[in-house]
């Protein structure tokens, strides 16, 4: 009934934007279940990819119409579950939004479609000194609209800030299907910041389809080193010591154990015997800045202990150093069939202590655990490994998760630190916020729409079926 359902409705989409850019079927319902946050899954009916602003509103209309959720997406790397059609429904995917419209080198800004690379976009102002400065790991394939819904961050955000203050205005397509403008070319415009509540919002207000975005002058120098530690606390205490001295790093990234021996494992990194945790830390600006933070950062990782520490002398030699950062993720299939990525935020000088905590919850839930985070803000990601298949493993997963986040509140941190709240996180806010908050938090949702139909089930879910999808999903259903 359903496949007969889905057909049906793949035919009505294909005669409203054509059928090559509506995609139904088996393969299809498999492939657009899940995002990167793989223990939750719901098929969609169909898979709509639009390529302009109009075709977007035509199929948000169309699904009003028809009472159908929607849910938009973008690469699908996001890690709490935003993208998953949670009720079901249509996914809008800007998978063929993928243009970049105007380059203004003279005013650092371009205007791009919401399905564009991040990396893209910095590869194509590369040419006048300029790049996008928001660089999440993902960022290869992960989009500029994915980008913007979860307000990501990245190794650089410690120095350049998250996506929100590159962003100077945009295009989108609201919960009914209108077409609506935030923003624009200049900062800073009068009225009500609607800009910033849209956001990190997950794609729960609507549909961006282009961008306004703000270039960064690429910097003149860039000194990158790689220090190895006994320990993960050796390597935290280096983190508080750093931004005690003043200094600010462009990136300050931390590895621990874990993490090294899948990366061994898979791209034979060479890692001196005895290291419990690496740290992967950038200085950049004017030449002789960014070699004077070098220097004071080597002393401080030297006092607090490192058994080693390279610098890079050229981009080869950089990019060197950045595999363990930039492939652990990858590498952890080497350690199980099932990764769960965890994010939660906690001052950095509360680091060592919450790192045992990780370690002691993923023993108690009998999965693994390996860390590899952005340190300096004290955004964690512990990223537990396990067979989902084993029964029971999903359930401890998510229970250990929850078990962190509350430590991370208790530490004066935060639910979230770059991943949002997805469905993950949906239930954990009431633990963050009180009644009165949520309930405004609900009220600014409401300008923009009171429909259930958009995004269902994500940030604060109060659609009908939220609560089945839940049960469902966690395998405890009948
Ligand atoms: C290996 C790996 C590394 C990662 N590293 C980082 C990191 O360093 N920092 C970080 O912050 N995140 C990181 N992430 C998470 C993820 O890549 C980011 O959240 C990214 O911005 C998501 O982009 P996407 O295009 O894949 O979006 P999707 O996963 O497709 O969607 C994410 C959310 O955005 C919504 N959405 C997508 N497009 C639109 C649109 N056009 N309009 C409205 N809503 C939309 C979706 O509904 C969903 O809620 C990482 C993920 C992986 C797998």
């Amino acid at each position: 009934v359903e496949d007969k359902r889905s057909q049906e409705l793949a035919q009505s989409l294909g005669e409203l934007i054509g059928p090559q850019k509506v995609l139904a079927g088996p393969t299809t319902k498999t492939n657009y279940a899940n995002d990167a946050y793989t223990v939750d899954h719901f098929p969609p009916l169909a898979v709509t990819l639009p390529e302009t602003t109009e075709e977007v509103a035509k199929v948000v209309r169309w699904c009003n119409h028809h009472q159908i959720p929607f849910t938009p997406r973008g690469a699908g790397t996001g890690l709490s579950g935003g993208a998953m059609p949670a009720l079901g429904g249509v996914v809008i995917s800007t998978k063929k939004l993928t243009k970049i419209l105007f380059i203004e080198p003279e005013n650092s800004c371009l205007l791009a479609q919401a399905g564009v690379a991040n990396l893209k976009l910095s590869q194509a102002v590369a040419q006048w000194g300029l790049h996008f400065a928001p660089d999440p790991s993902s960022q290869s394939v992960a989009t500029l609209g994915g980008n913007i819904a979860e307000n990501s961050g990245g190794p650089h955000t410690l120095k350049y800030g998250v996506t929100a203050p590159h962003i100077l205005g945009l295009t989108f397509v609201d919960a009914k299907g209108d077409i609506q403008y935030l923003g624009g070319k200049v900062p800073g415009l009068p009225g009500y910041d609607l800009l910033s509540l849209m956001i990190g919002s997950e794609g729960t207000l609507g549909i961006v389809t282009e961008a306004w975005i703000k270039l960064t002058p690429l910097p003149e120098a860039t000194e990158t080193l790689l220090a190895s530690f006994p320990s993960p606390a050796e390597a935290c205490r280096t983190v508080s010591a750093i931004i005690r001295a003043g200094i600010l790093p462009a990136a300050l990234e931390m590895m621990d154990a874990n993490i090294l021996v899948a990366v061994k494992a898979a791209f034979s990194l060479d890692v001196i015997e005895g290291t419990g945790a690496m740290l992967l830390i950038e200085t950049d600006g004017d030449p002789a800045t960014a070699a004077q933070e070098r220097d004071q950062i080597l002393a401080i990782c030297q006092e607090q202990g490192a058994l080693k520490v390279e610098l890079a002398a050229n981009a080869e030699e950089r990019a060197k150093l950045w595999t363990a950062r930039k492939k652990g993720v990858g590498a952890m299939g080497r350690l199980a069939p099932t990764i769960v990525t965890h994010d939660g935020v906690i001052p950095p000088s509360r680091l060592p202590e919450m790192l045992e905590e990780v370690y002691r919850v993923a023993d108690e839930a009998g999965v693994g655990v390996a860390n590899l985070f952005h340190a300096g803000d004290g955004n964690l990601h512990p990223i537990f490994y396990f067979d989902s298949r084993e029964p029971g493993k999903i359930e401890a997963v998510v229970e250990a998760g929850e078990k962190i986040i509350r430590r991370c509140l208790e530490l004066g941190g935060s639910v979230t630190g770059e991943h949002g709240v997805g469905v993950e996180k949906a239930g954990l806010l009431e633990m963050m916020f009180d009644s009165p908050s949520l309930v405004l938090q609900k009220k600014g949702r409401e300008i923009f729409h009171e429909s259930e139909l958009c995004n269902p089930c994500k940030i604060i879910p109060d659609a009908r079926g939220c609560t089945e999808h839940k049960v469902r999903w966690r395998g405890a259903a009948t």
